[in-house]
């Protein structure tokens, strides 16, 4: 099936997805699920938490005020949106803004393992502890995994399989949420000198 047929089958299912805790919150909001934005061919894929306000008005991911600063870090490496893809372990806004709970993510995960089938990336650059936490496990690297305060910046080289059961090599790149410059001055610089290291796989 072609790659945009395989995308849009996940945006149906998540359209419909009443098993989901957040499903209720959504409709009553009139919110979109998020799916995720960018090329289906492309290296990059950017993993986040999980849509905030404007996101989940917009069903577009990374748009309010962490997305500005995503675009100014993809810029700094001479990169645009429209060669990444952007995307959330979470695709539906947990109430108040709540970091998404382990229930929320085991259930959510399974649209993003697909995704990272569909794309094919050489690298996920993980945005945040809790998108670090589960694709370092999903792709066997619980033994690497530390905070984030110690492991920002990172690669770990590691494989992923397509459902023919062929292995692909994949990197894992560790990075803070973006959100997190949005209030420490100090952070922006650290994380435009981690994003550095993304540069060599536009
Ligand atoms: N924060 C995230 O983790 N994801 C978004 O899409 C927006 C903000």
């Amino acid at each position: 099936m072609p790659k945009y047929d395989l995308m849009k089958a996940i945006r149906d299912e998540l359209l419909a997805f009443t098993a989901s805790p957040l499903y209720e919150y959504r409709t009553a909001n009139k919110f979109f699920p998020v799916v995720g934005e960018g090329s289906h061919d492309a290296s990059i894929m950017f993993v986040g938490e999980a849509p905030g306000l404007t996101e989940a008005k917009t069903g577009r991911p990374f748009c309010g005020a962490a997305g500005k600063f995503l675009d100014v870090l993809l810029e700094s490496i001479g990169g645009k949106r429209e060669q990444v893809y952007i995307t959330n372990i979470v695709k539906d806004r947990p109430p108040e803004n709540r970091d998404p709970t382990p229930e929320e993510i085991a259930l959510y995960a399974p649209f993003l393992d697909r995704q990272v089938k569909i794309i094919q990336p050489k690298v996920i650059a993980t945005l945040g502890r809790h998108s670090m936490g589960y694709v370092m496990k999903r792709y066997d690297l619980d033994l690497e995994l530390e905070p984030v305060s110690k492991i920002h910046g990172r690669s770990f080289e590691t494989a992923f399989f397509d459902d023919e059961h062929q292995s692909h090599p994949l990197t894992i790149v560790t990075l803070y949420h973006p959100a997190a410059a949005l209030y420490n001055g100090g952070m922006r610089d650290t994380l435009k000198k981690d994003f550095e290291i993304l540069k060599k796989y536009l």
